[in-house]
């Protein structure tokens, strides 16, 4: 992959093989099945609807055909000098229908507007309890742009083609036909002869299809590709701001923001060809019918109200077709995107919930679970990362891995987590295979704090609340006070009520780890794992954070990522891990004993840095 070929397209590249190539692809059985569960519940309100759009079309198509009954019948008796009984009868019927066609449209209207919405609803709901069950390692490949993408433009296509695509379809199929019905009954001879420019039509939709295809699957692509990059470029604004990127990324942008526009001047070229086309067929065949249908008039054939009938219909012959080209789009587009989200929705999280899920030991937990790790291997992909760990960890102790940078120390916590599942050995809890114990139990008993200590919009109470769910304002309170937090926040404009989006609600590095913590203290697992601030806290709040910490370490199982002397130094025990292995595992006091060790020399470099 060279520079100059292949140039860098940032974050926003996505892969090529998101999506089906369009017109041949008929719909995968996966999008047939998703499209099946979807329509399913609305069975009922599809029968409806199709036999309103039945009747307004016969409603529709009987302007004409009243138009020529007004004609043929309504003169002779005037010139005759009768009454105007025959003519006001049909404008009578004519208003009748007017009306009735209106409320079937409002009907319809109604009716299909509800339905799309509920499967709209429903679409969006599956996605994002879905997305949100997918695993970590499913979000670390499939990025926020892409589930945006998802999201928007291509539930937005399968709502176009339930709104206005739909409709479009039926009322054109169901118009076609029945004009040609209408054209039939009026005059045969005619009807023959408009027949003639229909291969015209149909050619001309077929070289439309052909391009159209290519064409709008690049504006398909290019909107992706767009909101791709807005998404993630913006996602990363800290680093892209950090490196000075906005040029670079603003090129990007550029380059995809000008494609999507040149696919949509493309497709938009391609309309303007095709629409003017068919209508000037249209007009054409109406001139046709004309120079015919006056001759049979005159001669007979015809009355003057079934060729003004006639023209009527012709004209409205062609409107229904440049609709369905339309159509196609649409439905092309809808195809695409059930294609990419039945996709997605077929993913499985890659740790799966247990068929059958065991319980931990009744009892168990006061103290802390007991953690083993039983010949773990695992790698991310080919390269396997953990080289065979056995550690067995005693309910209530508190570990402290460290070790170079890359050396599994992450991995190996993932692994407690369950975010991902070894692939050869087990981790036990209580002598339970963590592949064995139900999601719920899983979460509550072993709870994650991560380095970002993730804060989400809200208050500094509803932050800390998160650790469980309902706890009461007292509750909170308490879990902040053990953890040496409370006057801190109290300290805060609105204390505990203090939004942490808003000016003076944001928190310092220190102040966001002592909430991430009380909210672990309030979740109350049996088992934290904690992977360790690195950056650098001034010493008051270090030594608040601390304080905290061991509290929080207290009468629970904890592994720790340390970064900081001071951890190791509250630790019970400290493995090393290096390239995938434990290579050292005691107490801190024992390992600094070890000469040559590697405890040894990092404890010894720890101390240095601090003079
Ligand atoms: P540490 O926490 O000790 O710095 P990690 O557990 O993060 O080490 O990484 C161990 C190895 O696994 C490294 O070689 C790293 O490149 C690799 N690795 C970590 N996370 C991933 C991931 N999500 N996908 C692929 N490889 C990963």
């Amino acid at each position: 992959m060279s520079a100059s070929t292949d140039p860098w397209r940032g974050v926003a590249a996505e892969e090529a093989a998101d999506g089906p190539s369009g017109l041949t692809s008929l719909l995968r059985s996966r999008s047939r099945a998703l499209l099946a569960s979807l329509l399913a519940p609305h069975r009922r309100a599809f029968v409806l609807t199709t036999v309103v759009v039945v009747a307004e079309t016969a409603a529709r198509l009987a302007g004409p055909y009243l138009l020529k009954l007004g004609i043929d019948r309504g003169i002779p008796p005037l010139t005759a000098g009768e009454g105007p009984d025959v003519l006001l009868t049909v404008v009578g019927v004519f208003l009748a229908v007017l009306v009735v066609r209106s409320l079937l449209e409002y009907v319809f209207l109604v009716v299909s507007g509800r339905v799309g919405q509920d499967i709209l609803v429903d679409l969006r709901r599956r996605l994002f309890d879905h997305f949100q069950r997918l695993g970590i390692s499913f979000h670390e490949r499939y990025t926020s742009g892409r589930v945006i993408a998802r999201l928007t433009s291509d539930v937005e296509a399968i709502a176009e083609l339930l709104g206005s695509g739909l409709l479009s379809i039926t009322n054109g199929v169901l118009s076609i036909v029945g004009i040609s019905v209408a054209l039939v009954l009026l005059d045969p001879f005619l009807a023959g002869a408009c027949l003639l420019v229909l291969p015209l039509v149909w050619a001309m939709s077929n070289w439309f299809r052909r391009r159209a295809v290519v064409v709008y699957r690049q504006t398909r692509d290019a909107v992706a590709l767009v909101i791709v990059h807005f998404v993630e470029s913006l996602g990363g604004i800290r680093a892209v701001q950090a490196f000075r990127r906005e040029p670079r990324n603003q090129e990007i942008f550029d380059d995809v923001n000008g494609r999507y526009a040149a696919a949509n001047l493309r497709a938009n070229r391609l309309a303007a060809i095709f629409g003017p086309g068919v209508s000037s067929i249209g007009r054409a065949s109406v001139a046709l019918v004309l120079l015919v249908g006056v001759r049979r008039v005159v001669s007979g054939d015809m009355t003057v109200g079934a060729l003004a009938a006639f023209l009527l219909y012709v004209r409205r012959l062609f409107e229904p077709m440049q609709d369905l080209s339309q159509f196609y789009n649409l439905f092309q587009a809808a195809v695409a995107a059930l294609e990419k989200l039945s996709g997605v929705l077929d993913e499985k999280p890659g740790v799966a919930e247990p068929e059958h899920p065991v319980a931990l030991p009744d009892g168990a937990g006061r103290q802390g679970h007991q953690v083993l790790f039983d010949a773990v291997r695992f790698g991310y992909g080919d390269a396997e990362v953990l080289h065979g760990i056995d550690v067995e960890i005693p309910a209530g102790q508190t570990v402290a891995l460290v070790g170079p940078t890359g050396a599994g120390k992450s991995t190996l916590a993932r692994l407690l987590g369950r975010f991902h599942d070894p692939t050869e050995g087990r981790v036990l809890l209580d002598g339970v295979d963590l592949r064995d114990l139900a999601d719920d139990d899983l979460r509550r008993e072993v709870v994650t704090v991560t380095q970002e200590s993730f804060l989400f919009a809200g208050t500094v109470a509803d932050n800390i609340a998160f650790g469980r769910p309902g706890a009461s304002r007292d509750e909170i309170r308490e879990a902040a006070s053990v953890l040496g937090a409370h006057e801190l926040i109290e300290a805060l404009p609105s204390g505990y009520d203090t939004d942490i989006r808003k000016r003076g609600g944001r928190l310092s590095a220190g102040q966001r780890q002592l909430v991430a913590f009380a909210r672990a203290f309030l979740a109350d697992p049996g088992v934290l794992v904690l992977d360790e601030a690195t950056s650098s806290l001034d010493l008051p709040s270090e030594r608040l954070v601390q304080r905290a910490l061991h509290t929080l370490l207290a009468e629970r199982t904890a592994v720790i990522i340390a970064h900081r002397l001071s951890t190791v130094e509250i630790a019970d025990r400290v493995l090393v891990v290096v390239d995938g292995r434990v290579v050292e595992d005691g107490s801190p006091r024992d390992l600094l004993g070890v000469t040559g060790g590697h405890y040894r020399a990092l404890h010894r470099a720890w101390e240095d840095s601090l003079v």
